[in-house]
């Protein structure tokens, strides 16, 4: 067996270090989803500072956090959910994206296999996350996080031995499929009914899915998105004909689901 292909180890310390990473990582991709969400929203929020290169600040009073107010999950708690500096509610998308992403590490963890696909399936598992996360609060999926996940798929099918000319053709084939049923729904209703974030967001799962995991992954999607719905009117908050429904975190799921079991 080639050396990279062996399993991760079940080595306690090894399995920490994931942990602790894939939480570190969670709180980057929190803030990563809130400040591309912001900016493609045209918010002010971040004071046009470059992402990448932008220290942590209060989206509210754009006061810097000092690094205690920066542990993954610990510190949201122990602030009492709420701003250091001017008590405005941290919302809860930063917590969840870190806490999901320790969830994807361990449940890919748990199912196994050679260590390249164990740590390629958590970070796209965390990527996917983050992007759960802004699809909900702002009905867009920003190219920033959709796009790396195109390369990483074919890196993945790469270092874990499968193929690439398969994995290439999972992102042609699901790019493509979706991008019809955009162009059909614009031409036959009249307005856009899927977006071009979600034909880009099925590209890059058909990486990682290859042209046979296309159709699990938007069945998967579909029954997930029309729970969702089914569950939002039993609470009477229903959408209306005129309601925008993301299909990212449905997309999300399938892709993720697709990828771990299939
Ligand atoms: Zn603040």
């Amino acid at each position: 067996m080639l050396p990279w292909l062996q399993p991760f180890p079940a080595d306690p310390v090894l399995v920490a270090a994931g942990v602790a990473g894939f939480a570190a990582l969670g709180s980057f991709l929190g803030a990563a989803q809130a400040r591309l969400g912001a900016t493609l929203d045209g918010e002010a929020t971040y004071g046009g500072a470059s992402f990448w290169r932008g220290r942590s600040i209060c989206p509210a009073c754009r006061q810097g956090l000092p690094v205690r107010d920066l542990v993954p999950i610990v510190s949201w708690i122990a602030l009492g959910r709420r701003c250091r500096h001017c008590g405005v509610p941290i919302p809860t998308d930063y917590a969840a994206v870190e806490a999901g992403s320790v969830l994807v590490f361990v449940l890919a963890l748990w199912l196994g296999g050679p260590w390249p696909s164990v740590l390629g399936r958590a970070l796209l598992g965390a990527v996917l996350v983050a992007l759960v996360a802004v699809d909900l609060r702002r009905l867009l999926l920003p190219d920033g996080l959709v796009l790396p996940l195109l390369p990483l798929g074919l890196l993945e099918a790469w270092l874990a031995g499968g193929d690439l000319v398969v994995a290439s053709a999972g992102a042609v084939f699901g790019g493509g499929l979706l991008w019809l049923v955009r162009a059909v729904h614009k031409r036959v209703r009249g307005r856009e009914g899927l977006g071009l974030g979600d034909v880009k967001l099925m590209a890059a799962g058909g990486a990682w899915v290859g042209p046979a995991g296309i159709g699990p992954v938007l069945l998967v999607a579909a029954l997930a998105t029309l729970t969702a719905i089914g569950v939002a009117y039993l609470l009477g908050r229903g959408p209306t004909t005129a309601s925008r429904i993301p299909f990212g975190p449905g997309l999300a799921l399938g892709i993720f689901a697709v990828t771990l079991f299939a």
